[in-house]
């Protein structure tokens, strides 16, 4: 009796490292740009710059991070090609992900909008909610639409608790190691309707890294330290999730 004890909790302690799969979705790709932008090179030289791009490096970094954490991470892309949200949803389908993470970088037209948030998927709705949405959901197919008009519901109930804590966990890791350190403006923790988040059926959240509409923000985001500080956030709230998570429920394992 006392060695199945032992050997639930040895279970317990290190299934969550071991047997947790997070898929990292870094935003857009191939003809999808997402948004745009561009950044000073020197006197009359700019350098266009696109959110898949910065997604992607983003995407990288978290991975290596979460690697190096011994949890079992994937990439959606691992380079520059076109990922319809359906094929998103079918790789955490494949991979049994137990988390999703999605990537992306936030743009206004107008160029004040500064700041990070993160969001996890709930059927709340209000304007700034839908402004967002309105851009990460653009590239939406009708098919895709009509497959997540009839999922939302089912999919939202069983999953927003853990999305939510989930999300508060990885923004409050951002906010205290480069939120901070950045002079990051905080946007917090949001609900939102995000079809690639609905489509994956498991607890999920959406990054927007900061506005590449911004051009003292997007110099921030582009530099290599900013990023790597930012994606040991990411893993850093997520393996705090996992800890939380596994201790509250350890049947979930
Ligand atoms: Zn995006």
């Amino acid at each position: 009796m006392k060695k199945l004890l032992l050997l639930s909790l040895f279970t317990i302690i290190l299934k969550p490292v071991l047997g947790f799969t997070i898929l990292i979705d870094p935003g857009h790709g191939g003809e999808d740009n997402g948004a745009e932008s561009k950044i000073f090179i020197k006197k009359g030289k700019w350098k266009p710059v696109k959110e898949k791009d910065i997604a992607l490096s983003l995407a990288k970094k978290i991975h290596y991070e979460l690697g190096k954490r011994k949890f079992n991470s994937y990439l959606t892309r691992s380079v520059d090609r076109t990922v319809t949200l359906a094929e998103r949803a079918d790789l955490a389908e494949k991979i049994k992900a137990d988390i999703f993470i999605s990537v992306h970088v936030n743009s206004s037209r107008k160029n004040q909008p500064r700041g990070f948030e993160t969001y996890y998927l709930n059927n709340h709705k209000d304007s700034v909610v839908k402004k967002v949405e309105d851009i990460e959901n653009k590239n939406l197919r009708g098919e895709e639409l009509i497959i997540n008009n009839i999922l939302m519901d089912l999919v939202i109930d069983r999953t927003v608790k853990s999305s939510k804590s989930l999300a508060v966990n990885v923004h409050s890791e951002i906010l205290g190691l480069v939120g901070k350190r950045y002079r990051l403006k905080d946007r917090g923790v949001k609900p939102g309707l995000f079809y690639v988040l609905a489509l994956t059926k498991r607890p999920a959240i959406l990054l927007e890294v900061g506005f590449l509409s911004n051009s003292r923000e997007l110099r921030k985001i582009m530099g290599t330290t900013f990023q790597k500080r930012y994606a040991r956030a990411v893993a850093i709230g997520i393996e705090k999730y996992i800890k939380k998570r596994t201790k509250i429920e350890p049947s979930l394992l």
